[in-house]
């Protein structure tokens, strides 16, 4: 391996020390910006590529890293610009670097450098043989598809219990890229793991026999493992069923036995997709998933199911109601300066009388005009446990001319909830933005209760924002979705069981 501190950029590391600070750099220097892309802080494994690009005069010979030759691009390719150089390296076995910055030079000849620099941004390379662990930490870790951005986060790939194993082999900015299984990889941000001292064994487990049982509340699946695996579930229709990966782990499971008191769940089964790959298949009797939740007991995976309510009616459902933003969090503002979290609020408290007049409980995330996390909204409902959850918010847009009303669901089991109060609020004369799904908000993010984000109407839009300040007008939307939770609980009472109909129906 190449130490940093030898070769041809000696002298000139020197003279550049001398000078104490390399930027900002005059239009002529050598090197004007050199710098790794992305220009973040990186871990690469055998095989990733480590690339550089560096900004100085044209024409010029220029090496990174190992005094490895970077290329010129032509000017048609960066906006007519010159003295564009950019460089690729692919990690080899056996390359080690401990979160070094990265060298730049511009050489006279083979051996004697005219300039050199070093990125901002350090690189790490990492070594199979001592494998980077880290464990989940807190009640809302998560991983991610990849390393995407915007205003709800990066693309979740789904949540995990505390103290799960992952197995990282990279790192970009501030997520680390986890290894789940032969060719599937996942990315966890930094503040949701705890490293681990380098060189423990990767994450790998057979299954025991598993179970299936019930008792008052709940169906449940617990499947034995040696050490807390990651995992994936999706909750599927037509028909309904949860599948529930488990990354790392091969079957031995002998037999799942199904004891007493299972009402949901119909024939639960496995299969192995891959040698690393352990999937659960959790067929629901109902056509409407009720929630369910993942979490570990010891080292055993234990998922959870809920049962329809005794009643599909709103008379003895606990409802979870949140009004969006609150305190120094105001969310949309119109140009006229109605606050989104002003009529959210309105806008909760009327549905909430609305909710508790048809006989159901509900539960709220805030009363008043205060600030609460979205976080700690989803770790409340979540330990509260409603039925149901409703968000409600209020949109806003560039273009005043955007208007209507729309809803939102994350999960495909959970799309006829926001369907049913969609075309009930379009009653009140709004127009359509739409029932959108697969939405990546915090609120939509939890699979214990079916669960559904209203963006009422446009406060960024003139029409819309009349109708939203109006106590009436607010009154006829609390009435619409109210309207449209009875629709779906209709809805869910019609279709009944359908599907797996391995076992006796439920009662209910
Ligand atoms: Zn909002």
């Amino acid at each position: 391996m190449t130490s940093f501190f030898s070769g041809p950029g000696r002298l000139w590391l020197l003279v550049l020390l001398l000078l104490g600070s390399w930027s900002p750099a005059p239009a002529q220097a050598l090197i004007e910006t050199a710098e790794t892309v992305p220009a973040v802080n990186q871990w690469l494994g055998p095989g990733d590529r480590l690339q550089v690009r560096l900004k100085g005069r044209p024409g010029q010979r220029v090496t990174f890293f190992k005094n490895l030759p970077m290329t010129e691009l032509a000017p048609s390719l960066v906006k007519g610009q010159r003295g564009i150089y950019q460089g690729t390296y692919v990690v080899q076995p056996g390359d080690t670097l401990q979160n070094r910055p990265i060298l730049f030079q511009v050489m006279r000849n083979d051996t004697v450098a005219l300039a050199a620099a070093f990125s901002r941004t350090k690189v790490r390379f990492l070594s199979p043989n001592t494998p980077q662990l880290a464990l989940t930490k807190g009640a809302l870790a998560y991983l991610n598809y990849g390393l995407g951005e915007d205003r709800l986060g990066g693309a979740k790939f789904g949540y995990l219990d505390s103290a799960v194993v992952l197995h990282l082999t990279g790192m970009v900015g501030n997520q680390y890229r986890v290894r789940l299984a032969e060719n599937q990889q996942a990315w966890v941000p930094q503040d949701v793991v705890r490293l681990l001292p380098p060189g423990g064994f990767v994450p790998a487990s057979l299954t025991g026999s598993c179970s299936v049982s019930g008792d008052s509340l709940y169906d449940y699946v617990q499947v034995p493992l040696e050490t807390r695996l990651p995992y994936r579930s999706q909750l599927l229709t037509n028909p309904t069923r949860l599948v529930v990966d488990i990354f790392g782990a091969t079957s031995n499971t002998n037999w799942i036995t199904q004891r007493g008191g299972i009402r949901e769940l119909g024939d639960v089964y496995y299969e192995q997709p891959q040698p690393d790959v352990f999937r659960l298949v959790l067929p629901l009797q109902h056509a409407q998933a009720w929630g369910y939740g993942i979490e570990y007991r010891g080292t055993t995976l234990r998922i959870r199911v809920k049962r329809p309510p005794a009643k599909l009616t709103l008379k003895g459902l606990t409802i979870g109601l949140d009004a969006g933003h609150g305190g120094s969090n105001v969310g949309a503002t119109s140009p006229s300066g109605n606050q989104e979290k002003v009529l959210t609020l309105a806008i909760a408290q009327k549905l909430r009388l609305e909710l508790e007049k048809a006989g159901a409980k509900v539960l709220m995330t805030r009363e008043a005009d205060v600030s609460v996390e979205n976080g700690s909204r989803v770790l409340r409902m979540r330990q509260l446990n409603p039925d149901l959850l409703l968000s409600i918010h209020v949109n806003s847009s560039g273009s005043a001319a955007v208007q209507g009303t729309s809803t939102y669901y994350r999960y495909v089991a959970y799309r006829p909830l926001a369907l049913a109060i969609y075309n009930e609020v379009l009653k009140t004369g709004l127009k359509g933005f739409g029932n959108v799904g697969s939405f990546n908000f915090n609120l939509n993010g939890p699979t214990e209760y079916p669960n559904a984000l209203i963006e009422t109407a446009f406060v960024s839009n003139p029409d819309d924002e009349k109708r939203l300040v109006d106590p009436a007008f607010q009154q006829q939307l609390a009435e619409r979705i109210r309207a449209g939770v009875e629709t779906f609980l209709k809805g869910t009472q019609a279709k009944g069981p359908r599907g797996w109909l391995l076992h006796e129906p439920a009662q209910n």
